[in-house]
């Protein structure tokens, strides 16, 4: 029964729950609160696949010795020692377990691999083009394409401007990028990315994971803007935005410096920048924090139903 329940809830967070949250307009006002949403919900969508093929393997038993009877539980119940029906349900359950644990290992290392890749050619760029900018404690890098961006994980020390972005934007304007490239950092938006990356390429098939890639990317872009607006005017910030899509617009040249995955990057220019310009001029109310906490409280029991639901099922170690 707790199978059924928890193959149910999984499948209700895909078709129904993320769905819903990408279509959440209170986000625009606590985009943190959304981001914390979106990494639960992955967090509830991978808890409830991985209960629903343990309880799948481990739901027929009669036994109280510990883990060498569960071992015997899974086995007996794989070679059909219960019957028919417990039998396909273990090994529906150990398939589901097998395709997940494949899944995830590929899509991890792929997924590393490419950040390696990436942080290397991009430190490897730096060390070599790299001009210190302390005013803005950011680093310059010679290139025709305007861009600011954060190396992937990098801290806030990390913060990157091409030579045609310090061309473009105004003291003020660089000020305002580099507390928006700052704010990734202490958030530690790319550790958020990342999860809903690694969910993406385990199973690029599901639209649902693309969604979330999307909106936690959107959301870490609106948190950033939020944060960089208290030490900068946010119509600043919003002129820096309109200026490097301009000269990006008009920028046909290589990107001889800038970074050869834009996507995978939190750039100064990420987003949805008309989303992102409306809220630098007209700011939004932000939720009150009494409910955000509630808000929070309620979004952290996503992950934990699952157990809790695995947990009201009849032990299979129980005497
Ligand atoms: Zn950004």
């Amino acid at each position: 029964m707790s199978t059924i329940l928890l193959a149910a809830y999984a499948a209700a967070l895909v078709l129904a729950g993320g769905p819903r949250l990408a279509r959440a307009r209170w986000v625009a006002r606590a985009p943190g609160l959304g981001l914390y949403a979106w990494q639960m919900w992955c967090a509830a969508v991978v808890t409830g696949a991985l209960l629903t093929g343990i309880t799948a393997t481990l739901h027929w038993d009669h036994t109280h010795d510990l883990v060498c009877r569960a071992w015997r539980v899974c086995l007996d119940a794989l070679l059909g020692a219960h019957g028919t029906a417990a039998q396909a349900l273990a090994v529906g359950g150990a398939g589901l377990l097998g395709v997940l644990a494949v899944r995830f290992a590929l899509a991890g290392w792929r997924l590393a691999r490419a950040e390696r890749r990436q942080r290397r050619r991009l430190r490897g760029l730096l060390s070599l083009t790299g001009r210190a900018m302390p005013e803005l404690g950011a680093t310059v890098v010679p290139a025709a394409e305007p861009a600011a961006y954060l190396l992937p994980g990098g801290g806030v020390r990390d913060v990157v401007f091409t030579s045609a972005a310090v061309d473009h934007l105004t003291g003020e304007e660089l000020h305002a990028v580099a507390a928006h490239e700052r704010a990734h950092a202490t958030g530690r938006h790319y550790r958020l990315v990342r999860t809903a990356r690694l969910l993406d390429r385990a199973f690029p098939w599901a639209p649902c994971f693309a969604t979330a890639v999307r909106q936690v990317h959107r959301l870490a872009e609106l948190r950033a803007d939020d944060v960089a607006v208290r030490s900068n005017p946010p119509i600043v910030l919003a002129r820096a935005l309109v200026a490097l899509a301009e000269a990006n617009a008009r920028h046909t040249g290589t990107r001889a410096g800038g970074p050869d995955d834009a996507s995978a990057l939190l750039g100064a220019d990420g987003g949805d920048a008309t989303e992102r310009l409306h809220r630098l001029l007209h700011r939004p109310r932000p939720l009150p924090a009494a409910l955000t906490r509630a808000a929070a409280g309620l979004f952290t029991l996503l992950p934990l139903m699952p157990v809790a639901i695995a947990a009201l099922q009849r032990s299979p170690l129980a005497p």
